[in-house]
């Protein structure tokens, strides 16, 4: 089989990168490990925050906002929902860099925001515990994506559009040889592409033992929370936006009720140990791993139980400064890596899935890609030498 265009890994970046090799009418291939939207990688756990105003700076909104527009294509082709809006509210003390951040970011792309004081924040989310000196950013445009819907509905787009799709087989060797890249398959198969999209999560530095960006990969935990009785009409989506609160030292975020898991709650420095084999990280989670987020939940929500109903394990990868790498390591190479999850990947990355097919078909991007490119690592290393 000779595709112009092989993508590895069908997780969020690689149904994104795939369907959007298949909409330009190129021959292409994508390889899956496991199947699709399966709950072994990074993606799974039915929501994911979407801000549209991300803490993380102007070219991050831009993502966001990319993506938000390919799922808006992609809802009005299928008729499903996979972002849902409810706002999104960042609850920090009045100085913290947080609420600066958000606010600066979404000035840069000039969208809408409002700013809550102490007592606004009471009156209107009762649901949180609020101090005197807490502010509130209330960015309109947030909401929450549903992660193996988005996956789903984008591998099924790419091959309606001619992609075809290998599932249970995994890429265990990638070799440039001229003008082709040749792929070699644990069935052992090979296959050979003239450019390959690696969007393999928390697998990249295995199935790329040289990619030269230092990749951690860490154990995340997903993690749900019922309300008490009563106080089931508090934490609905038309009442409870999604949240990010800064407690102390602790910064918790979440998302409303969408189905009967109930509130989601998780804290951003919750990564725990880091994982040398992602297929061995354990699903299951252990009841010491919850104590962290149980006590947030307890400190933040009086009507919330804050024992997790439910919980379950998960990966995050990380770039030494916790920002995406994605391009080429070396400017002649047919091989694009999408290293992009640094924990908040999912709202980008139908974005992202583009930008690697883009930047494979040397392409005008639609977003600038110039703040992901991978080879800042390499040129530090070479300053500090
Ligand atoms: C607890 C937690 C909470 C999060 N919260 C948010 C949030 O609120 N908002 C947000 O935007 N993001 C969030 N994220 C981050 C987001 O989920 C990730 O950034 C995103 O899912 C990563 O997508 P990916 O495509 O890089 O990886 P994945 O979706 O895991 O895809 C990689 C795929 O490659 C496949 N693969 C790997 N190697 C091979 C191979 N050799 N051959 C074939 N297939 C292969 C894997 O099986 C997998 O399907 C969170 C992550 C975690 C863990």
């Amino acid at each position: 089989m000779d595709s112009d265009v092989i993508v590895i890994g069908l997780g969020a970046a690689g149904s994104a990168a795939l369907r959007a090799a298949a909409r330009r009418g190129v021959r292409c291939l994508g390889i899956e490990q496991f199947d699709i939207a399966h709950d072994r990688g990074s993606s799974h756990g039915r929501s994911r925050l979407f801000r549209s105003g991300t803490s993380e700076g102007p070219e991050y909104v831009d993502l966001a906002a990319r993506s938000r527009q390919l799922w808006s294509e992609l809802e009005q082709e299928t008729g499903e929902e996979i972002v849902t809006v409810v706002g999104g509210l960042s609850i920090a003390d009045a100085g913290s860099p947080l609420l600066s951040d958000v606010r600066a970011a979404m000035d840069a792309r000039d969208l809408p925001y409002e700013t809550l004081d102490a007592a606004t924040l009471r009156s209107r989310y009762p649901q949180h515990h609020v101090t005197d000196g807490d502010v509130g950013v209330l960015d309109p445009g947030t909401g929450v994506v549903r992660p193996e819907l988005a996956i789903r509905l984008s591998v099924e787009a790419a091959r309606r559009a001619g992609a075809e799709v290998r599932t249970g087989v995994r890429a265990v060797d990638i070799a440039e040889r001229g003008d082709r890249v040749e792929v070699r398959l644990s069935d052992g198969s090979s296959v050979s592409g003239s450019q390959v999209v690696v969007a393999a999560g928390a697998w990249t530095s295995r199935l790329q033992p040289d990619y030269s960006v230092p990749l951690v990969v860490r154990r995340a935990v997903l993690s749900w929370f019922h309300p008490r009785e009563g106080a089931e009409h508090r934490f609905t989506s038309d009442v409870f936006p999604v949240f990010t609160r800064e407690l102390g030292d602790v910064t918790g975020w979440g998302a409303p009720v969408i189905d009967e898991y109930g509130v989601k709650i998780g804290l951003h420095d919750q990564a725990g140990f880091e994982i040398d084999d992602p297929a061995a990280n354990d699903p299951e989670v252990a009841s010491w791993e919850l104590e962290r987020v149980e006590a947030f939940c307890a400190a933040q929500f009086a009507d919330l139980v804050p024992v997790a109903r439910h919980a379950r394990g998960c990966m995050i990868t990380l770039t030494p400064d916790e920002r995406f790498a994605i391009g080429r390591l070396q400017p002649q190479s047919r091989i694009v890596t999408l290293a992009a999850c640094s924990g908040h990947g999912f709202k980008h990355s139908a974005a992202v899935g583009e930008l690697g097919v883009q930047i494979a078909l040397d392409e005008q991007p639609t977003v600038d890609p110039s703040p992901f490119d991978p080879t800042r690592y390499t040129h530090q290393k070479e300053a500090v030498q």
